[in-house]
């Protein structure tokens, strides 16, 4: 088993000890391994991989090496990489191969970062158990009878495996942290317009982020470092001076306030994630942060807001996907309606449907009012009480998930309940907030759990500080899954 972090594989090709091309066959050799078992990857492509890292390794022997260059890394399928199928989860893209780069994906060539594959997720992004996915479920590397979390599943499972060092994420109520915290890996979503949407395949545009999935919050600081940063290309990007994400890390925790919201703390919660949060808690006592208790008392709405929000603005996204461009075209049509109709109906999954007609009708004369408008004041609420709350503390803790992975087919059919399990995380995309998972325990199972911090707009760099103070104490992110 390896432990190799994104630093370690760094100073490794820093000090010469081993090429990019070396480690990019290690890791295609543990790909093909592990993936039969884990479908964590719907695209690889060896030839591509080993191009890319023979140009990382004749730029370092030009003397032109970056911090990470050489250094492999996986991309979620929602990021477009030129000539790479790009699919999102979805049949209606199974056949586009992407004639250009997202910003992120140009960050990371630009980084000289060989891309190890494109990974599995929920279809366009919907879901908490990457069940959804047209490629099918990614299987979690504890126990292979549960789901991943998602809709980043194939990610998180792939960085938890130990068979890509690091890989991307996007998060918009809980798609990077949720399902780092069932697969025992560390995820960060940004503060929103932090990190350039151009090139991610949009789901809901107002509250989408991307963000690095990795197994500690080191590498998530220098994986952030190479991800965040203004870009014309994307209107709600942020222009702000680029920042060092690694600079707080080494800053102690004596004094630091940590607001634990009363919501986040009730009936709900399952027992084994109550404990491990509480052992948290405690471990940053030790460090010398103090308690203090907060309230948001509007986030037991946040995922009803959310399930109005964020399917009006995907109703709207999606209606590109007409088979007249690109994506799928049904074989067999009469006239243009019918193409129409027929493209969505067979290139579309249930989940994506469902969550169009959700989106049309609260947008539609009648309901708008009494539906989205509703939920954007509401959104408004929320983002008021982290405002309150950040008046008392520096940084909020809670839990990530309300439970550990659950078992493939146990929610799949009930969309419901499958919603609650971003209970704990929406509230934070619809703030615009950032916020991280990382590793606190295991339940009684022998299943990872996940801790959750929330920042305050722009502070990733402290609450990568925190979460790195904890694993420098804790363990909890070295476990990995027997077998892998
Ligand atoms: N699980 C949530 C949903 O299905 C969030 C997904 C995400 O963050 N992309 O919409």
């Amino acid at each position: 088993m390896s432990q190799t972090t994104i630093k370690q594989l760094a100073d490794r090709l820093a000090s010469g000890k081993t090429s990019s091309v070396e480690l990019c066959q290690d890791y295609l050799a543990r790909i093909q391994a592990g993936n039969p078992k884990l479908n964590a990857f719907i695209t690889v492509d060896a030839e591509r991989t080993l191009a890319e890292a023979r140009a990382a390794d004749a730029r370092r022997a030009a003397n032109n090496a970056g911090p990470l260059t050489g250094v492999p890394i996986a991309h979620k399928d929602i990021f477009c990489a030129e000539g790479w199928l790009t699919t999102c989860g979805s049949k209606m893209l199974a056949n586009f191969v992407s004639p250009y780069d997202a910003h992120v994906i140009g960050q990371f060539k630009a980084a000289g970062m060989p891309c190890l594959g494109k990974t599995n997720m929920d279809e366009f992004a919907m879901g908490s158990s990457t069940e959804t996915s047209y490629y099918g479920p990614t299987r979690n590397p504890w126990d292979s009878a549960r789901v991943p979390g998602g809709s980043s599943g194939g990610s998180a499972a792939a960085v938890a495996a130990r068979i890509t060092p690091a890989a991307t994420g996007t998060d918009t109520g809980g798609s990077i942290r949720q399902p780092a915290a069932l697969c025992g890996i560390t995820g960060l979503k940004p503060t929103y317009g932090v990190v350039s949407r151009y090139g991610m395949i949009a789901f809901a545009s107002s509250l989408d982020q991307g963000g690095p999935m990795a197994t500690t919050a080191e590498d998530c600081a220098l994986l952030l470092n190479v991800m965040a940063g203004f870009d014309a290309r994307d209107s709600t990007s942020l222009e702000r001076e680029k920042e060092d994400y690694t600079r707080d890390l080494a800053r102690p925790l004596a004094g630091l306030r940590i607001g634990l919201p009363k919501e986040f703390f009730g009936a709900g919660l399952s027992g084994d994630t109550a404990i491990a949060v509480e052992a948290a808690i405690e471990q940053f006592k030790k460090l010398g942060a103090v308690i203090v208790e907060v309230s948001l008392p509007n986030s037991g709405l946040s995922v009803a807001a959310y399930y109005v929000i964020a399917p009006a603005e995907a109703s709207s996204n999606l209606s590109r996907f007409d088979g007249v461009r690109y994506g799928y075209r049904t074989p067999d049509y009469g006239d243009l309606t019918e193409m129409y109709e027929k493209s969505r109906a067979e290139g579309f999954g249930a989940e994506v449907k469902r969550r169009i007609m959700i989106g049309t009708y609260v947008l539609s004369h009648g309901y708008y009012d009494a539906y989205y408008l509703q939920a954007q004041k509401l959104r408004r609420l929320i983002a008021q009480d982290f405002a309150a709350a950040y008046r008392q503390c520096d940084v909020i803790l809670g839990p990530t998930a309300p439970t550990t992975a659950f078992k493939l087919g146990e929610k799949a059919d009930d969309p419901v309940e499958m919603y609650l399990s971003d209970i704990y995380t929406i509230a934070v995309n619809l703030a615009g907030l950032p916020g991280m998972s990382l590793p606190c325990g295991l339940d009684g199972q022998g299943l990872p759990i996940g801790l959750q911090l929330i920042g305050d707009y722009f502070s990733e760099a402290r609450m990568l500080n925190v979460a790195h103070q904890y694993q420098l104490a804790t363990d909890w992110h070295q476990r990995t899954p027997g077998g892998f």
